[in-house]
């Protein structure tokens, strides 16, 4: 059995460590592979491979992009060019994603909450500014009593702050990650809460645009989902991965990591020798 994780978020997006921290946790974890996977934006992966390098873990570089759908859906991609088609979509993506920051706090404003935009970029700390990084403003100024609270009163879907953002579609999301020579896998299944005939209807739908693989193991399945979660990926001759989704001190009590058969995944696919 071999450690590793294939879904890791750092500063570049919402997580709390820099990708070389990452991969240092990594390294003293006793991980022998790990892939970058942060929310819209691959500019972290180049300190990540870096720093891997340097520290002798094999690393992947990867993105994950959210895609339009009533119910949780989100897609990691291995391994996607800097220059291919799914970078400009990024672009588009971060665009929307600003605009749509500067609507909340506004509203915010609006319901006696005041947050300014630079406030929450300097919590950011990246050009990637989130819900959780106005979250975590909210609650510094007292106006909650927790993080949870920011997104249950303002900030989740139907809640009095909530603005969407622009999203791909599902199929091209996997259609652009493939385009620009990388692996689309679906990220974190059980996030969906389909039921089981709903899901193996979306998974094979997304196989019939390019899917590559499914993320089977990751802390919201539970044991009897990864049994079934890994029949079904087989089943449709697609690839179980697994990763942790670790964000550090932003998702509290997940650690990195996940066990698996060294011969679950062909590591040559996703450019690893092990
Ligand atoms: P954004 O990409 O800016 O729309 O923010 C999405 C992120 O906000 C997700 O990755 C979660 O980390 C966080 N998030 C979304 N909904 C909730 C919720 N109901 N409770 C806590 N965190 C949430
Ligand atoms: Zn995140
Ligand atoms: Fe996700
Ligand atoms: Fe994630």
């Amino acid at each position: 059995m071999i450690l590793v994780d294939l879904h890791l978020h750092s500063t570049f997006s919402d997580g709390t460590l820099t990708p070389h921290e990452l991969v240092r946790l990594g390294r003293r974890s006793g991980l022998s592979v790990m892939a970058l996977t942060d929310h819209d934006t691959m500019d972290g992966n180049g300190e990540f491979l870096a720093a891997c390098t340097s520290q002798g873990v094999k690393g992947i570089p990867g993105v994950e992009v959210s895609g339009e759908a009533p119910y949780t859906l989100h897609i990691l991609g291995y391994r996607v060019s800097p220059t291919g088609p799914l970078s400009d979509a990024l672009v588009w993506i971060r665009q929307g994603r600003e605009e749509r920051n500067f609507k909340i706090c506004d509203r915010l404003s609006d319901l006696g909450c005041p947050v300014d935009m630079e406030e929450v970029r300097a919590e950011a700390g990246s050009d990637l500014v989130g819900r959780p990084h106005i979250a975590k403003v909210m609650l510094r100024k007292g106006y909650v009593g927790d993080y949870y609270e920011a997104f249950h009163r303002f900030l989740k879907r139907g809640a009095p702050a909530y603005f969407p953002r622009p999203r791909l579609s599902p199929a091209d999301a996997v259609r652009l990650i493939r385009e620009s020579g990388g692996l689309p896998v679906m990220a974190h299944p059980m996030q969906t809460q389909l039921g089981w005939d709903d899901l193996y209807g979306l998974v094979r739908d997304l196989r019939s645009f390019g899917l590559w693989g499914v993320e089977c193991l990751h802390p919201t399945a539970g044991i009897l989902d990864r049994v079934e979660l890994i029949r079904v990926t087989r089943e449709l001759g697609l690839v179980p991965t697994g990763g942790s989704d670790f964000h550090g001190d932003n998702k509290p009590g997940i650690s990195m990591g996940v066990s698996m058969e060294a011969t679950a995944i062909p590591w040559a696919r996703l450019g690893i020798s092990l």
